[in-house]
């Protein structure tokens, strides 16, 4: 396995935190310092801020995604957005089944793998969470919950679509506490996403798929755990909202 196969992807996940006129801001600070990066950047944001972000972004090196779709098309879904809207206002990537959408909105293996399939026909790029809680490490039974999530969110996904798609191992313990799995343990469990890449598909396939770790990847531990073999890039919560904390993180992803 060869880690120089991949490019590192370094997606900060911007949550319900800011207004458009916020995201533009912090773009414009962000875009200078990161326009160097040897790795792919990525911005997920709240629907209301797409455009904002859009435009901000426009000619720069970094992309914008959505942080969760619907997995209609269109149809009587009150407040939901498609990922055939997504696409059509320009959005190339879209987070999937991040784990406070299974907590607090009731997301299950099945309408994750349900919204995967949606974005997927619709031509998007998917961050698909997969992720442990605390119990479950406890219990050791991690590699059992992670299988079975990835394996129900990429039924059906074909080898061409799976490059379309990245995998962020974020432990459900580990994200927005400010504990962060050590380098080891993320790289152990993102190797088991490899493997288990390897064994759906082909080894590569494998090779080629990115794993990125997230939870709690900070200005100071990112370098460790980007190192790492099997640490493909990073999905950023907290720290992606300060603009040379999320630079320190690019620059340490960049090859
Ligand atoms: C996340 O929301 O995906 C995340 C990893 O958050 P944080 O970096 O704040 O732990």
């Amino acid at each position: 396995m060869n880690k120089a196969l991949r490019k590192a992807v370094i997606a900060g996940n911007w949550k319900m935190n800011n207004t458009p006129d916020e995201t533009k801001a912090l773009i414009t600070e962000m875009k200078p310092l990161v326009k160097d990066a040897d790795c792919d950047v990525v911005l997920c944001v709240p629907f209301v801020d797409l455009y904002a972000a859009l435009e901000a972004t426009a000619g720069s090196n970094i992309k914008i995604g959505a942080e969760n779709c619907h997995w209609a098309e269109k149809g009587a879904f009150t407040g939901e957005v498609s990922a055939k809207m997504l696409a059509a206002v320009g959005v190339p990537y879209v987070i999937i089944g991040h784990s406070e959408r299974r907590q607090y909105f009731g997301e299950t293996d099945v309408t994750v793998h349900n919204r995967v399939r949606a974005a997927l026909d619709a031509g998007l790029t998917v961050i698909l969470c997969v992720g442990e809680t605390l119990d479950q490490r406890k219990q050791n039974i991690t590699m059992e919950i992670i299988a079975m999530q990835t394996k129900i969110a990429l039924a059906g996904v074909s080898a061409e679509e799976l490059k379309r798609i990245i995998i962020a191992y974020e432990p459900v313990w580990a994200i927005g506490t400010g504990e962060t799995a050590t380098a080891e343990q993320a790289d152990e469990v993102n190797g088991g996403i490899r493997a288990l890449i390897a064994s759906l598909y082909s080894q590569a396939d494998a090779d080629a798929f990115v794993v990125q770790y997230g939870g709690s990847m900070n200005a100071k531990n990112a370098a460790e755990l980007l190192a790492k073999e099997h640490v493909d890039g990073g999905l950023i919560g907290g720290a992606s909202l300060n603009a040379a904390d999320f630079a320190t993180i690019v620059a340490a992803a960049s090859k």
